[in-house]
């Protein structure tokens, strides 16, 4: 008898388990893939060079709690990620700081000459800020036409498969613009890697003697044979209905991954183009990691319709489709949905575990 069976072992499922046991509940977690960590998983390859399976995976957060929350479980890397983004056969730097318009416009703007520049293309561009409604929009409104053009249609046309006009502002809008020459991707206090990986992290919070896992099972296969008092589901919410709406879109990827026989292949942590290839971004796990090897394995993504749901596609009409789940799922007492998958929402970890942390505060 338990009194949570938790469905999914990535970093929802882990949290939710390890601060369960910890009030003293009986835990059992049902995973269907042969290892907890869910996409964050990651493992030593064939040659010796830890990479992470499901894409690269920076942790960050403005949150002290949650950055210490993680403290108990590991020691970090404290790693802060440089994208690179290949355009007009240049590597500019990714977010867009000084240094990216001034190489792309070949102009020696300063901080304030720059203010000016966005300043008189966002007026051009004649983007409502007040209802920003898509991501193109809302691109458009932080760099202008040009370097919109250049830097976001076509890599989010790479990525979701549709215009940057036909997803939510949310996309684009999380990505910075910066008048300095400050070229970290995130802008958060805490950034990092897991010192020794993310896997040994969940492995860790997940050693309590109250909590069992059984790995590479479907829930449903067990559902009706075990008892438990409550179920916390982190899986596609649309799979637990049985898809009686109709199935939810999620964007997959698929990894190419190369080792060479170099010890760095390329300048940073991931390189993105936007315009050229059919892959978006390469990205060296070494840097992220701080590994030191004689070789380096790079990982090239290419977005898929097929295969693992990676993303939820944030438009309209899957909103709508996903309310009419978030409706059947509110009617159930017993059981709960968090993350990605089950909340068909674009979180990254921290935010997923801040939504564990109000789900923790409101039932104990
Ligand atoms: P998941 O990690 O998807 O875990 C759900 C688990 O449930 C999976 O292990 C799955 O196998 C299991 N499951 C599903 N159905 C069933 C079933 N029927 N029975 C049993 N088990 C089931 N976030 C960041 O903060 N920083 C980053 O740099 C970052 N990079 C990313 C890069 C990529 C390519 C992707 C796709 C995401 C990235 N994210 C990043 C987001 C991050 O991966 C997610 O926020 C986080 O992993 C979501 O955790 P979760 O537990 O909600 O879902
Ligand atoms: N994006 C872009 N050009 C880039 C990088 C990102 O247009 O070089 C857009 C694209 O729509 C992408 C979104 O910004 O889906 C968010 O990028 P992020 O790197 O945060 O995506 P993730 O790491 O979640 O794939």
């Amino acid at each position: 008898m338990y009194n949570y069976l938790i469905v999914g072992a990535g970093i929802a499922g882990c949290v939710l388990a390890e601060r369960l046991a910890n009030f003293g509940n009986h835990i059992l977690i049902v995973e269907k893939r042969y290892h907890v960590g869910g996409n964050c998983y990651d493992e030593y390859n064939q040659d010796g060079i830890l990479i992470h399976r499901y894409g690269p995976h920076i942790f960050r957060t403005n949150s002290q709690e949650i950055w210490k929350y993680l403290s108990h479980f590991t020691d970090w890397y404290h790693y802060q990620h440089k994208v690179l983004a290949y355009v007009d056969g240049l590597k500019v730097p990714f977010p867009v700081n000084l240094d990216t318009l001034n190489i792309l416009l070949n102009q020696q703007f300063s901080g304030a000459e720059m203010k000016n520049y966005l300043d008189k293309v966002r007026y051009e561009a004649n983007v409502d800020v007040e209802q920003i409604k898509n991501g193109r929009d809302m691109a458009i409104s932080l760099v202008g036409q040009e370097l919109y053009d250049k830097l976001f249609k076509y890599y989010t046309r790479k990525q979701w498969n549709l215009w940057p006009e036909e997803l939510a502002a949310e996309v684009t809008g999380r990505i910075p613009v910066r008048l300095n020459r400050d070229s970290r991707y995130f802008n958060d206090k805490y950034q990092g890697l897991p010192k020794h990986g993310y896997t040994k992290m969940f492995n860790r919070m997940l050693e309590h003697p109250n909590i069992h896992i059984l790995l590479k099972t479907d829930y449903k296969q067990i559902i009706e044979s075990i008892s438990f008092d409550r179920m916390i589901y982190t899986g596609p919410i649309d799979y637990f209905f049985n898809y009686v709406h109709g199935r939810l879109p999620y964007r997959s990827l698929k990894f190419e991954y190369e080792t060479l026989p170099v010890e760095y292949y390329q300048e940073v942590g991931t390189v993105n183009y936007p315009n050229d290839y059919d892959f978006t971004r390469i990205t060296e796990y070494k840097h992220l990691t701080g590994q030191k090897h004689l070789w380096s394995t790079i990982a090239r993504e290419y977005p898929a319709t097929e295969g693992e749901p990676y993303y939820p596609v944030p438009t309209e009409v899957n909103q709508e489709l996903y309310s009419k789940y978030e409706s059947e799922a509110q009617k159930l007492k017993s059981v709960y949905f968090l993350g990605r998958l089950a909340e068909y929402r674009y979180y990254s970890m921290d935010q997923v575990i801040s939504q564990v942390f109000r789900f923790l505060s409101n039932i104990t």
